[in-house]
């Protein structure tokens, strides 16, 4: 029998999938590609599945579902299409575990479905638990399925926990490299283009993410996706600035002692914890250099410029269908900004004003969080197809940017 960890990539088409295929390359005596999903990429999933020779692929895109076919007939690779496929594949007997990269709340359905059928989970989509994390971590305690978190922060507090998981938390740190805005002020904020945005100084990332990381949003999504796979309450999460992206992130015990994980900023690493956890492989990463970073700096993040960190720390206080609130209302914002349709400043105006609208509700069924969705999406799209409705701060000046 192989001891080879047969894996489902959910997303290999994007910038997680496609490193964890370089990890997966780099060790091909300890996993096997089982699954490659994409969404529309159909050129990349077709080479990636004639390199790793997958038993399943799915294309989303129902359109491109005979193009993928065809490529890959005359291998003995499966073809499927749809997100109801992306949610059954990843309960086939021979999946081990299923790295979730796919971005957004279009991760959600096929992740739940994985721990329904007791798969490990090496979450990269940290939106799943920032919409229904009461739901996901519930049904994993229940299946005896854990969650290995991808994200580098999480990644790094997880390494910290290693033999301390009996030892009580007292806080986490989060560090934010504070993206390429750090130190701009509103004014400078309110002209901003997406080619600014998705300029990161430290990390390569898909386009959501990265103006995710512009705008702050990231780090608030991250607090909340650290509340769930820690069991931590708020107060116990702080998020400190350190531009060089060295330190991941930190733990401090209930002794005063503080653990930190520092490496290289590259995803690979905790990609292939997550992967290969319990175990670390020995890899070819490039090393850490104490004399390349004479400092390693540390600064408190500018709230009053950078409003969606308060906007998430609110909705992670106020519990219930908050988060998923405003992850719909930041999905939306972030893809008009990518079409130049808003500007910068106008995607926290978009997130505050449905935070205050949308229905609230104390205790989601998985149902409430899918109609949650929906509202808010419709809501926001609404504000963004009617600038003449002011925004509070950013909207002004983004709708004579866009004239
Ligand atoms: P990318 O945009 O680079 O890739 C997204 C992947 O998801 C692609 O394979 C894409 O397919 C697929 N996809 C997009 N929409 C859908 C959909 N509706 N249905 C099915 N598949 C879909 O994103 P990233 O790799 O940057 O991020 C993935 C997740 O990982 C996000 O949740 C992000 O927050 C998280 N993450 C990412 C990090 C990074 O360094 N990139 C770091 C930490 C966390 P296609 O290519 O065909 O469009």
């Amino acid at each position: 029998m192989s001891n080879k960890k047969n894996i489902a990539i959910l997303g290999s088409t994007g910038s997680i999938g496609t490193q964890a295929l370089d990890v997966i390359r780099a060790n091909e005596d300890k996993f096997t590609v089982e699954v490659l999903t994409a969404n529309g990429n159909a050129d990349l999933l077709i080479k990636q599945a004639l390199e790793f020779n997958p038993n399943v692929v799915v294309i989303a895109d129902e359109n491109k579902y005979q193009f993928v076919k065809d490529a890959l007939n005359p291998h003995d690779i499966k073809v499927y299409s749809s997100n109801k496929a992306i949610a059954d594949v990843v309960q086939m007997n021979t999946v081990d575990l299923v790295l979730t990269a796919i971005v957004g709340y279009a991760g959600l359905e096929s992740t739940l479905s994985a721990i329904k059928a007791g798969k490990q989970i090496a979450l990269a989509n940290k939106e799943t638990l920032v919409v229904a994390g009461d739901i996901v971590t519930q049904l994993a305690k229940e299946k005896g399925v854990n969650l290995y978190p991808v994200d580098s922060e999480h990644s790094a507090i997880f390494q910290c926990l290693a033999g301390e998981f009996h030892n009580p938390i007292e806080k986490i740190y989060l560090t934010a490299s504070g993206g390429p805005f750090r130190g701009k002020d509103i004014s400078y904020l309110s002209t901003v283009t997406k080619e600014q945005a998705l300029k990161h100084p430290n990390w390569e990332m898909g386009a959501k993410i990265t103006i995710d990381s512009a705008s702050l949003m990231n780090k608030g999504l991250e607090v909340i996706e650290a509340k769930w796979l820690f069991g931590l309450r708020p107060e116990q999460i702080d998020v400190i600035v350190h531009p060089q992206s060295i330190v991941h992130s930190i733990v401090q015990f209930t002794d005063g002692s503080m653990k930190a994980q520092m490496g290289l900023p590259d995803m690979k690493l905790p990609i292939q914890y997550a992967m290969a956890y319990p175990d670390r492989i020995k890899s070819n990463f490039t090393r850490f250099n104490f004399l390349d970073y004479p400092q390693l700096t540390f600064e408190p993040v500018d709230t009053k410029t950078f409003r969606n960190l308060v906007f998430a720390f609110d909705a992670m206080k106020k519990g219930g269908n908050a988060a998923c609130i405003l992850n719909a209302a930041n999905e939306i914002a972030v893809a008009a900004f990518l079409k130049d349709k808003i500007g910068f400043l106008q995607m926290s105006d978009i997130v505050e004003q449905c935070l205050q609208t949308i229905d609230f509700i104390v205790k989601p069924t998985y149902e409430d969080y899918v109609e949650t969705d929906k509202k808010t999406r419709i809501k926001a799209l609404e504000m963004i197809k009617s600038p003449s409705r002011p925004s509070q701060r950013g909207g002004a000046v983004a709708n004579k940017k866009n004239n």
